[in-house]
C-alpha cells in the first residue's frame, strides 16, 4: 500500500510539473502575428522617442556620431569599454585603405563586484590605474608625433544622454551596476578627473554606447552596414538615422544628413510581449523595477535567472527535485545563462552535461533522464522567445528605415552588425534569431558568420569578435 500510495503520489507530482511547464510555453508563445506586433510597436515608439525627449520609452538618444569610418583611417588610437562584466583597454594602429589595421593589443579586466555598486570615484580611478599601467607599456611604433596628446574612444555600455560627442551624462544603471552618485554625472568628466589622479595624459575625444561602437566597427569592415544590436549581458541596438527624420534635433544638420542613434531598446516594452509570472517576479527584485523590461526576457544577465525561477516553483510545487527545495536553488543568479547554454546545447544521450551541471552548481544529484529533459525543454523555451523578440525588434528597425521589403528589380542590401556574447556563444540562440528575421520578413537573410571575424577594429570599437547579418538581395 505504501509502494502504490508513493506511485500516486510521484504521479501526481509529475503531472503537476507538467502543467507548470505547459503554462511556461504557452505564455512565452511569440507566433509570427505576435512578433509582427512586437516589430510594429517597436517602430512607433521608435517615431515617438524620435519626435520629443521623453516622448517614448525608447530613449532614442541623439549619439552626435554623424559620420562612421571609411576604412582609410590612419593613426594609432586609445579605446577603453566598459561593459557588463569586463572591461578593456585597447589600443591600434591603422594604416589606412590598404593596410588597414596594423597592429592591436588589447587587455581585459574583470570589474570586481564591489565596484558595481560603490562609489563613482572608485569605479573611474579603478579603470584609470588599470589604463595607466597598460599605456606605460606602449611601444615604439604605437608613438605619436612628438607633443601630441593621446587621445581615447570611450565605449560606454549604458544610457547617457549625450550632450556633444565627448560628453553626456549617465541617465541610470543598468545590468548588474548601482552606483548612485555617478547618475546624472558627466561620464567624461569623471573619467577625466581620475586620469589626472592617476597622472595619465589623455584626452577623451569620444564617449560612445558600444552599439555605436560596433556600428563604426562594422562600417569600417562594410560599407552596407546600418544598424548595430547587441546581444550580451544587456541587450540594445543602434542605427543610421536620417537626420530630417529626427524632430526632436534641435543642433545644425550635420553635412552627412545622417545620425545615429543609440535606441537603447533594453528599455522597450509593449502590451504585445509575452511577460510570465517569472518575469514579473525577477523584474520587481531587481536593481531596476519596471526598467529594462525587453533587455530582461532576453539578454544575458537574465535568461538562467528566469530558468531558475521556473525550477524553484517545480521544485516547491511539483516536488521536482524531491521532497525539499535544494537551497542553492533559492539563490538569485547562481544559475548563469552560459550554464543553460550549456545544459541546452547537450547533445550526450544521457544528458550527461545536464546533470554535471545541477551537480556543480546546484548540489543536485541523481536526477533522472525524464527530469533532465524537462530543463532542456525549459531552456528552449525561454532562451527561443529571448532570440524570437530580438528578431522582432530588428525587423522594427529595418521597418522603421523602410528596408523589410525590397521592390522588384532593386539590390539594396543592408548589414546588421551584431555582438556580444549571447549572441557569440549560445548558438541556438543564434540560429533561432536568423531564421525567425527569415520568417517574419520577405527578405533573403544571410549571415556571413565568422567571415568579419577577424580583427575588425577602429578607434571606437572595442574587440573583434562580431557578425554581420545582411539582410536584402546579398550576392
Ligand atoms: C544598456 C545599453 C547597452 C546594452 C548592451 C544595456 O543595459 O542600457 O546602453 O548598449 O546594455 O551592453
Ligand atoms: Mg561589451
Amino acid at each position: 500500500a505504501l509502494v502504490v500510495r508513493h506511485r500516486i503520489r510521484s504521479a501526481g507530482r509529475w503531472a503537476k510539473a507538467m502543467a507548470i511547464l505547459q503554462e511556461l510555453e504557452d505564455k512565452c508563445g511569440t507566433s509570427i502575428g505576435k512578433l509582427r506586433q512586437v516589430a510594429d510597436a517597436m517602430t512607433v515608439e521608435m517615431h515617438a522617442g524620435l519626435a520629443s525627449e521623453g516622448g517614448s520609452k525608447l530613449k532614442m538618444i541623439i549619439s552626435y556620431v554623424d559620420n562612421l569610418p571609411t576604412g582609410d583611417e590612419r593613426g594609432s588610437f586609445y579605446a577603453l569599454d566598459l561593459g557588463g562584466t569586463n572591461f578593456r583597454v585597447l589600443r591600434v594602429l591603422l594604416g589606412g585603405k590598404d593596410k588597414r589595421v596594423v597592429k592591436q593589443e588589447f587587455e581585459e579586466v574583470s570589474i570586481p563586484p564591489d565596484l558595481m555598486i560603490g562609489t563613482s570615484d572608485a569605479l573611474f580611478d579603478f579603470i584609470a590605474e588599470a589604463l595607466k599601467k597598460f599605456v606605460d607599456t606602449e611601444e615604439e611604433d604605437f608613438h605619436l608625433s612628438h607633443g601630441r596628446q593621446r587621445e581615447l574612444g570611450f565605449t560606454f555600455s549604458f544610457p547617457v544622454k549625450q550632450t556633444s560627442i565627448a560628453s553626456g551624462t549617465l541617465v541610470k544603471w543598468t545590468k548588474g551596476f548601482s552606483i548612485e552618485d555617478a547618475v546624472g554625472q558627466d561620464i567624461v568628466a569623471e573619467l577625466t578627473k581620475s586620469l589626472e589622479r592617476v597622472g595619465l595624459d589623455m584626452r577623451v575625444a569620444a564617449l560612445v554606447n558600444d552599439t555605436i561602437g560596433t556600428l563604426a566597427g562594422g562600417r569600417y569592415d562594410n560599407p552596407d552596414v546600418i544598424a548595430a544590436v547587441i546581444l550580451g549581458t544587456g541587450t540594445n541596438a543602434a542605427y543610421v538615422e536620417r537626420a530630417h527624420a529626427i524632430p526632436k534635433w534641435q543642433g545644425l544638420l550635420p553635412k552627412s544628413g545622417e545620425m545615429v542613434i543609440n535606441m537603447e531598446w533594453g528599455n522597450f516594452r509593449s502590451s504585445h510581449l509575452p511577460l510570465t509570472e517569472y518575469d514579473q517576479a525577477m523584474d520587481v527584485e531587481s536593481l531596476n523595477p519596471g526598467e529594462q523590461i525587453f533587455e530582461k526576457i532576453i539578454s544575458g544577465m537574465y535568461l538562467g535567472e528566469i530558468l531558475r525561477r521556473v525550477l524553484c516553483r517545480m521544485a516547491d510545487e511539483a516536488a521536482f527535485f524531491g521532497d525539499t527545495v535544494p537551497p542553492k536553488l533559492k539563490i538569485p543568479f547562481i544559475l548563469r545563462t552560459p550554464h543553460m547554454s550549456a545544459m541546452h546545447h547537450d547533445t550526450s544521450s544521457d544528458l550527461k552535461v545536464v546533470g554535471s551541471k545541477l551537480k556543480d552548481i546546484l548540489e543536485i544529484s541523481n536526477t533522472s533522464l525524464k527530469t533532465r529533459k524537462v530543463i532542456v525543454e525549459l531552456c528552449e523555451i525561454i532562451s527561443i522567445r529571448g532570440a524570437r523578440l530580438a528578431a522582432a525588434g530588428i525587423l522594427g528597425i529595418l521597418k522603421k528605415l523602410g528596408r523589410d521589403t525590397v521592390k522588384e528589380g532593386e539590390k539594396q542590401s543592408s548589414v546588421i552588425a551584431l555582438d556580444g556574447g549571447l549572441y557569440e556563444h549560445y548558438s541556438k540562440f543564434s540560429n533561432a534569431l536568423e531564421s525567425t528575421l527569415k520568417d517574419t520578413s520577405r527578405l533573403r537573410i544571410r549571415s556571413n558568420g565568422s567571415s568579419s571575424r577577424n580583427g575588425v577594429i577602429n578607434s571606437l570599437r572595442s574587440y573583434g569578435a562580431m557578425d554581420q547579418l545582411c539582410t536584402g538581395f546579398c550576392e
